[in-house]
């Protein structure tokens, strides 16, 4: 449940005091809260429960409690609710809209999209349940036979990150859900209601049996204290983690200790090929949307981009005049692509790392001075090799670009693949075969031809290799939230060597 902040000066929807929701129910009421603010402007936006260890403790009891029930439930009745789900998102959808831009600075154009592709995911998972459960296995043992299912592994927890939130925390939780597990969700604390307790709210609606999904919220550096719950608890099978490699270091160190299954979706530094037979408006438009959507700060955005060296001026001035057309301001205005950063620290990775490349000898296309939290598309070519951002060695969240022309394209795509990152990729090319001959080479999890490096859909698996981390989403997801049971039925008597 959420209460109307009444001391708050904005009265926008998005004003309310969250509750943990944990068991089917919101509690904590009148306990200790943190505030949320908006990152354009530092205005109160919500107040989330600052809960720990032991609200986590009886969010991990509720799941355990529910999974028997749940991981049994008939799959027409669990088609049901997760159809239902998708229709209360399309009937939220501008409260969700304001959401997103308020608590995380995303754009109309970003929150509809993940509006959409939320509402896809929850009606293609609404038909899992109907997919073949196993196979029958031949066994060279007289009289045997061997089958294999796929059974849930029991709770999944699942830790979100603030941005493209509302999308990635219905993937947190929905696809273990989908296959039969229970969740408890540790959002961000940055954006807490769009990272999980929003989702509470359209799952009780639908009619969600209690304790199946669990929310607990935590003020800002307490997040150690839920999460030493999740691994600590036997209970949880897998931990279920979208956010950086720099946190997924601390908790992978964890989950060694524990012996705890860990998907790992993190962030990457996504080159774009522009061959030299490219359709250069093609490239523009592709470029310009997968670097800058939601200021650059989504994991696969584009970082990089070579360029062949006879389209490169066409391609730079081409590129320059399109991003510079970009509406930048408060995301509440439908016509704003580009919002703010999402707080002083991000303006400061971005603003460091362009000066160290001007500091080198770098050449500014466009962008590159702030406005509070504004942070312009901001493209830099000419970039030395050791300039932090151009090295590929750290992921600059945020809206910039490198543009490096080359001559070689076998040389283009080595560098390209020098980087720990393995996320996503794009080549643009007209001939399509050199394009997949070329793009069998990349060391990704995702790789586009003619496309932008974010070409989401609901139904693809998205997902890393290296330290981009690895598990897929879609119903691929199904190798990281099932496990293998091998059944054996013998009618003959066994032979034995002793
Ligand atoms: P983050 O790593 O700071 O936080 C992610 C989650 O971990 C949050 O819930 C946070 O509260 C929690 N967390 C942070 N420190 C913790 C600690 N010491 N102990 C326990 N929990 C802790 O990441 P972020 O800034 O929220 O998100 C941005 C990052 O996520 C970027 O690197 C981006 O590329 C990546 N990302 C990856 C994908 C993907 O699908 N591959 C999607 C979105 C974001």
């Amino acid at each position: 449940m959420t209460i109307s902040l009444e001391t708050a000066a904005s009265t926008n929807a998005s004003s309310v005091v969250s509750s943990h929701f944990i068991n089917g129910e919101w509690t904590d009421a009148g306990g200790p809260t943190f505030p949320v603010h908006n990152p354009l402007n530092g205005e109160l936006v919500g107040e989330a429960a600052a809960g720990g260890s032991a609200e986590a403790r009886a969010a991990v009891e509720a799941a355990a409690a529910a999974f028997p029930a749940w991981a049994n439930l008939a799959p027409g009745a669990r088609q049901l609710l997760f159809l239902k789900a998708a229709d209360i998102v399309e009937r939220r959808t501008e409260e969700l809209v304001e959401l997103m831009a308020v608590e995380g600075g995303a754009s109309r154009a970003f929150s509809s999209f993940q509006i959409r592709l939320s509402a896809a995911m929850l009606r293609q998972a609404a038909g899992w349940g109907y997919l073949p459960a196993g196979d029958v296995l031949r066994s060279d043992v007289p009289g045997r036979t061997a089958t294999v299912t796929r059974k849930p592994l029991g709770v999944v927890a699942g830790f979100t990150p603030w941005n493209g939130a509302f999308y990635l925390a219905w993937r947190t939780f929905l696809l273990p859900m989908a296959f039969g597990n229970t969740t408890v969700i540790k959002p961000s604390e940055l954006a807490p209601r769009s990272a999980g307790l929003v989702h509470a709210e359209i799952l009780e609606e639908a009619g969600f049996p209690a304790g199946t999904f669990n929310v607990v919220t935590h003020a800002p550096g307490e997040a150690p204290a839920i999460s030493d719950v999740f691994f600590e608890s036997p209970a949880v099978r897998c931990i279920n983690f979208t956010g950086s490699d720099r946190t997924a270091r601390i908790l992978g160190a964890q989950a060694g200790r524990a012996l705890k299954r860990m998907v790992l979706e993190l962030g990457g530094f996504n080159p774009v090929l522009i061959l030299d037979d490219a359709d250069v408006e093609e490239s523009i438009r592709a470029v310009t949307f997968g670097a800058f959507l939601h200021q650059g700060q989504v994991c696969m955005n584009s970082r990089k981009v070579y360029v062949h060296s006879s389209l490169h001026d066409e391609f730079v001035a081409g590129l320059k005049a399109r991003v510079e057309t970009l509406k930048i301001g408060d995301p509440r205005d439908p016509a704003v692509i580009i919002g703010p950063l999402i707080n002083d620290g991000a303006v400061e990775q971005i603003a460091a790392r362009v000066q160290d490349a001007l500091d080198r000898g770098a050449a500014l296309v466009t962008g590159g001075t702030a406005d509070g939290r504004l942070y312009p598309p901001t493209i830099l070519s000419h970039v030395p090799a050791d300039a932090i951002c151009s090295t590929g060695a750290d992921e600059t969240f945020g809206p910039l670009l490198v543009i490096e022309a080359f001559d070689d394209a076998e040389e283009a795509f080595r560098a390209s693949q020098n980087t720990p990152f393995g996320l996503s990729a794009s080549i643009m090319t007209r001939n399509r075969a050199r394009g997949l001959d070329l793009a069998a080479r990349f060391d990704t999890g995702i790789i586009h031809i003619n496309a932008p490096t974010m070409a989401s859909e609901a139904s693809l698996p998205v997902g890393g290799v290296k330290d981009s981390g690895w598990g897929r989403s879609g119903y691929y997801a199904i190798e990281d939230f099932t496990e293998v049971r091998l059944t054996t039925v013998s009618r003959e008597p066994g032979r034995y060597p002793f």
